[in-house]
């Protein structure tokens, strides 16, 4: 059984295996917890981001799948990337989000990570609303078949850590 906790605050300030970026598809980095993300974790984490692109992901990381890189000076192994969904008025795009988390814990079992620290994404410039990304990142990760141990939800500010209580028992 996966332990689900929740945590407000920086998640670049998390002790954990692996801390999970809502990164854009370019894999290069962007504003939000991304920014701070490889702020705080040097170029290490660019530069393996780099790598990537140059390799298996020319493209960019395509929304909803998720892609491991070293943690650099955070304190962390890895940094896992996703690319979460732009919310849309007119479609529906759950299924995508939830893909994000499920993702990143597959990642996170190849790597034998056993604590995962995720931010709550798509709910900032991508404009998620707060109580439905929640429910999609409650849900799908106490739905999720992994070894991970522990689940902390890193979240910035009081408002989003109610909407994650809300949805634990
Ligand atoms: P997205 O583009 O996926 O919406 P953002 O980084 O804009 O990604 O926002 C995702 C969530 O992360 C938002 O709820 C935002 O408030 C939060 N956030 C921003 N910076 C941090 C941080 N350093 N630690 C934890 N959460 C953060």
């Amino acid at each position: 059984m996966t332990r689900i906790t929740l945590a407000q605050g920086d998640i670049t300030r998390q002790s954990v295996d692996a801390i999970v970026n809502a990164a854009n598809s370019s894999l290069l980095g962007g504003g939000g917890v991304d920014g701070a993300i490889h702020r705080r974790g040097g170029p290490a984490i660019l530069a393996d981001c780099r790598r990537l692109r140059a390799s298996h992901y020319g493209k960019g990381l395509p929304t909803g799948q998720a892609v491991a890189t070293t943690a650099g000076d955070l304190d962390a192994r890895w940094v896992i990337h996703t690319v979460g969904p732009v919310h849309s008025q007119s479609l529906d795009r759950s299924e995508l989000l939830a893909s994000c988390y499920r993702e990143s814990l597959r990642r996170a079992d190849e790597l034998g990570a056993r604590t995962v620290a995720f931010p709550a994404i798509s709910t900032g410039i991508y404009g998620w609303p707060m109580d439905d990304g929640a429910r999609i990142a409650v849900e799908t990760v106490r739905d999720a078949d992994t070894a991970v141990e522990e689940v902390r939800f890193v979240l910035f500010d009081e408002q989003a850590y109610e909407a994650f209580a809300r949805q634990l028992p």
